[in-house]
């Protein structure tokens, strides 16, 4: 029998965030304060939003300072309103941000495969108060955008992304901001790209756009006109700093994840009752998070009792995404939330398991891991 895995010295969480030299970032900071300029739309502002804006291939692209007040902004814009939606598999900022806006959250089940929401059971839930669809491309993997948005169509409704996780994915080489009406992006510390907290919307119309950003800055037009009841959304200049360092690494952390990803798809695909998330062929991966599902009926372990053992070799993997939202207290008694209306979102919240993804754990970490999991599953 094969000897027990070492456990790591130091912990090993499931990210660890890019940290660009900090000459680098001093050196930016310098320009910073010689401007005097640290918030309101400063160079650096501009300049990453035009950077982001190219790289992403997403011509109309809002700052923010988080996800959370973007999506916020996002249903403002949209004047959202009645019920919206969305999936109850995702982090608790998405029905969150409905609850803030005065809107109820109607939870449709997930796609067992790709664990975004079902696009075939959107129809049933529509009902004379729906105005939207808020669906969350879980792990970078695409929602099934065409069935979406054909249905967004057929009643009217608005179709809200919640992108966090797909930082430049591609769709058949088309950027992932070209579906829906607007795309939000999470730009956390946890998140592949970060400017330390901070987010940004991105739509396909420039009106759009010229809301969204009246929206993020109190509705002020000019010195004398407030023509929207806005609220503050703005990114600072530190952020923004932070964020035109980081875009230049983000390609090298990209490609790592992509060697730590196929070591863990080659190792882990051979343990009994473990499977790896993927996204389809077509799909460019953001490589957000390496998620695998352990199918408590095969496998040696249950996905709890895994996420323990693992613990002990001093690594901490994370149970994105449970609970479900529809657990929470604050959504159980709405009559969408039962689980018998969820049962794919049920299943994928006992299964998935976020294992360790990030450049500075390399291949050799990742190769670890897998012993560990070799180990505790097959050994
Ligand atoms: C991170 C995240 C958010 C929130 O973004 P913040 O920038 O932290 O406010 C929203 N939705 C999902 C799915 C996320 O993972």
């Amino acid at each position: 029998m094969a000897r027990t895995p070492q456990p790591f010295s130091d912990p090993i969480y499931v990210t660890r965030p890019m940290l660009p030299p900090l000459a680098d970032y001093n050196a930016l900071l310098e320009t910073v304060w010689d401007s005097g300029w640290l918030t309101n739309g400063g160079r650096q502002h501009q300049e990453l939003e035009r950077a982001l804006s190219a790289y992403l291939r997403a011509p109309h692209l809002s700052l923010f300072n988080n996800g959370t007040i973007a999506l916020i902004v996002a249903c403002q814009a949209l004047g959202v309103s009645g019920e919206v939606i969305t999936t109850p598999f995702t982090f608790p900022a998405t029905p969150h941000v409905l609850s803030w806006n005065n809107v109820t959250p109607v939870f449709c089940d997930v796609d067992p495969e790709t664990l975004c929401i079902d696009a075939s059971r959107i129809e049933r839930l529509v009902t004379g108060r729906t105005s939207a669809i808020l669906a969350v491309h879980v792990y970078g993997i695409p929602c099934a955008v065409e069935a979406i948005q054909q249905v967004a169509d057929t009643y009217g409704l608005k179709v809200i992304y919640d992108g966090a996780h797909a930082f430049g994915t591609e769709i058949d080489g088309q950027p992932i901001t070209d579906f829906g009406d607007i795309t939000m992006l999470s730009f956390h510390a946890t998140k592949l790209f970060h400017t330390a907290e901070g987010g940004a919307l991105a739509v396909r119309d420039e009106k759009l756009k010229k809301r969204i950003d009246l929206l993020k800055n109190f509705g002020i037009k000019n010195e004398e006109e407030v023509i929207l009841p806005g609220i503050n959304g703005k990114m600072n200049e530190l952020q923004a700093a932070l964020g035109l360092l980081t875009l230049k690494m983000v390609e090298e952390e990209r490609r790592e994840r992509s060697r730590i990803a196929a070591v863990y798809r080659e190792r882990l695909s051979r343990l009994p009752g473990v499977r790896c998330v993927a996204v389809p062929e077509n799909v460019r991966d953001s490589h957000q998070y390496f998620v695998i599902r352990v199918d408590a009926a095969v496998a040696r372990l249950t996905r709890d009792e895994l996420y323990e053992r693992m613990r002990d070799f001093n690594v901490f993997p994370r149970k994105y995404f449970y609970p479900l939202c529809s657990e929470y207290n604050c959504y159980r008694s709405l009559p969408s939330a039962a689980p018998e209306n969820l049962p794919q979102a049920h299943r994928a919240a006992r299964e998935v398991l976020s294992l360790p993804l990030f450049s500075a754990l390399g291949t050799d970490g990742a190769a670890r891991i897998c012993d560990i999991l070799d180990h505790l599953l097959a050994g």
